[in-house]
Order: C-alpha cells, then sequence, then structure tokens
C-alpha cells in the first residue's frame, strides 16, 4: 500500500497545469483530490511517471453565483463545499444534497467536483442532478477552451471525450424556470457507499400540469443515462400519482443496469423505477430546486 515513485509538479496556473501536461504526456496523471487517484497508485492499478497537483489553482475553487450566466462551480470545490454553499443551498438546494449523500465526511473533504466528473464512472452522484440541470462544463487545454452540454462528456466507463492535457476548470448550471429538483440514491449502506442506483430529476410544473421534465440515473447503464421516454411521458400530463407511477416504469424499462456486487441487473431495474417516481413526486411537492 505504499505509493511509487513520481515526480510531483504543482503548477500556479491553469495555463501552467496544461504546459506540463503537454510536456510530461501521457505518463503524467493530474491530481485534485486524489480520493480516486492516489487509491488507485497505491493499489498498484496507476503508475504515473509525474503528478501535476492542481492544488494551488484556488480561483478554480469558487462557487459563484454570475448573473445571466448562472451558477458557477470550480472544478476543485469539494463535496463538502458543494454542501455548504450558501449559493448552492439558495438556488440548487439539490446539488448541495446530493453532495452531502456521497462518501463519508473524509471523503467529502477531499474530493473535487471536477475529479468526480472527470472520473466518468456510471455510479458517480453529481453528473446525473447537474445533467437535469442543463449544466455545461469548461475545458481548457494546451489549444484554448471550449465548452459543452456535460451530459455530452461521457463515453462509457472511465472513458471521457477529455483530450490530453486539457483540465476541467468549471460547471455551469444556467439560469432556468425549473420548479424543482431532487437526486435520490440507495447505497448498501446509509453513507459511505456508491449508488447501487441513484435518480435525478427536475421538472417544470405549472398549475398542476408538467411542462418540462429531466430525468438522469446512476448505476443503470454504462454512462448515466437520461431517461428520455418517462421525460417524455410526463411533458404535458397532470403530475398525479398515476403518471409519475408510469414515468417510473419507463425509466425503468429504459435502464441498462449490470450484475454486480452491489446487485443483480434485475434488482437495480427495479429500483430506478421506484426511486425515479419517488423524486418526482419529492421534486414536484417541494417546490423548490
Ligand atoms: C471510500 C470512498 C467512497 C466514495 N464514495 C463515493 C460516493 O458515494 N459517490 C461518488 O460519486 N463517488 C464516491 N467516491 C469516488 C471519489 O471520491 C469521487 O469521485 C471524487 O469526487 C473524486 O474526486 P477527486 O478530487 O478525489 O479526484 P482525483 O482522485 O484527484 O481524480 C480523479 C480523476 O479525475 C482526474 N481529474 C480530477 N480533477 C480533474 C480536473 N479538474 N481536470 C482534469 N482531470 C481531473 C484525475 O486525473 C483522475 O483521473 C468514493 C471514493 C472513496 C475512496
Amino acid at each position: 500500500m505504499y505509493l511509487p515513485d513520481f515526480d510531483y509538479h504543482v503548477p500556479e496556473t491553469v495555463e501552467q497545469a496544461c504546459g506540463l501536461l503537454a510536456e510530461l504526456g501521457p505518463d503524467a496523471v493530474v491530481l485534485a483530490g486524489g480520493t480516486d487517484v492516489l487509491h488507485k497508485m497505491k493499489q498498484g492499478k496507476l503508475a504515473p511517471r509525474a503528478v501535476v497537483s492542481l492544488k494551488r489553482l484556488g480561483e478554480l475553487r469558487e462557487i459563484r453565483y454570475e448573473p445571466g450566466r448562472g451558477v458557477v462551480i470550480g472544478a476543485l470545490a469539494t463535496q463538502n463545499e458543494i454542501y455548504g454553499s450558501p449559493v448552492l443551498q439558495e438556488r440548487y438546494l439539490s446539488v448541495s444534497q446530493a453532495a452531502h449523500q456521497m462518501a463519508s465526511n473524509q471523503i467529502r473533504n477531499q474530493g473535487t467536483v471536477g475529479g468526480n466528473i472527470v472520473n466518468a464512472v456510471p455510479s458517480a452522484d453529481l453528473p446525473p442532478i447537474l445533467i437535469t440541470l442543463g449544466a455545461e462544463i469548461r475545458l481548457v487545454g494546451p489549444d484554448g477552451q471550449r465548452q459543452m452540454p456535460l451530459e455530452d462528456f461521457f463515453v462509457e466507463p472511465a472513458s471521457s471525450v477529455i483530450r490530453p492535457a486539457e483540465i476541467l476548470t468549471e460547471i455551469v448550471i444556467p439560469d432556468q424556470a425549473t420548479t424543482g429538483s431532487t437526486y435520490i440514491k440507495l447505497g448498501l449502506r446509509r453513507s459511505g457507499a456508491l449508488a447501487v442506483a441513484g435518480a435525478a430529476v427536475a421538472v417544470t410544473v405549472d398549475g398542476g400540469v408538467v411542462r418540462d421534465a429531466r430525468i438522469a440515473l446512476s448505476s443503470a447503464a454504462p454512462v448515466v443515462l437520461r431517461a428520455r421516454r418517462a421525460e417524455d411521458r410526463l411533458r404535458g400530463s397532470r403530475a398525479d400519482d398515476a403518471v409519475l407511477a408510469e414515468a417510473g416504469a419507463l425509466a425503468a424499462q429504459e435502464s441498462r443496469p449490470r450484475d454486480s456486487i452491489r446487485g443483480s441487473a434485475e434488482y437495480r431495474r427495479n429500483l430506478v423505477g421506484v426511486l425515479t417516481r419517488r423524486a418526482l413526486k419529492k421534486a414536484i411537492e417541494q417546490g423548490h430546486c
């Protein structure tokens, strides 16, 4: 369980970090909170020649509201900073609460939202709620920067469209008309457990009718899954229990979970249906994001 030898770099700016990564090539790894990287290095699953720590890039830790742009979350914001952020608690409590459902307090003090996204595992808890809220991400690399919907970032388990030497710098949740959102997950323990399955929803309800709905599922497919048939069933319908149950059933049908030590595919599919229905009901009844 000892760490292997490596060169350690601590750049002071994003540009320096990207330059270093470009220079060092594929033998270098980015380190944010290290809850995943250091674990893999100790297990011998990862043996980089160089580690590029982002810890001095303090500006990537901020969580702020920019009028006309939305809530900007720096990629280095930890799960506990997301949980405790007054900006998120006021505007998107669902995001704070999703962060609070993750891991243990020690891991939440270290683990960052950027690491949770770039890891690209289907059990990650923050991408689903951010996707339902239409989040965009910014990536900066040696050739400049680009922005894209978070939803388009994931390719397959542990694989994304991030390019060599690129750094995820921020996540932006745009202003929106959404009236309610939430994320519900079930783990094998009450805390410190990855999702057996999870459902994030964001709904816009007006006069008891669902005008818009977005549903994203964790641990339900090789990547975070949008349950589009369930969303279609909801749009234009009254938000009653029968409709929510139908939407849950459709989300279960759309899911493609696998058997794993955390649960069989069949159990997870059933769970997706239950969690989606419950999340929809909660988001509609609580009437805030
Ligand atoms: C005990 C334990 C419990 C856990 N429980 C949960 C849980 O309940 N839910 C959950 O979703 N996850 C959980 N995790 C996984 C992990 O803690 C989170 O995914 C965490 O958010 C990862 O962030 P990090 O900053 O520690 O990433 P790191 O380990 O630093 O990095 C992870 C990956 O992302 C890359 N990376 C990180 N930041 C950037 C960036 N800004 N730009 C480019 N690349 C970057 C790294 O190179 C690496 O490939 C758990 C982990 C442990 C060890």
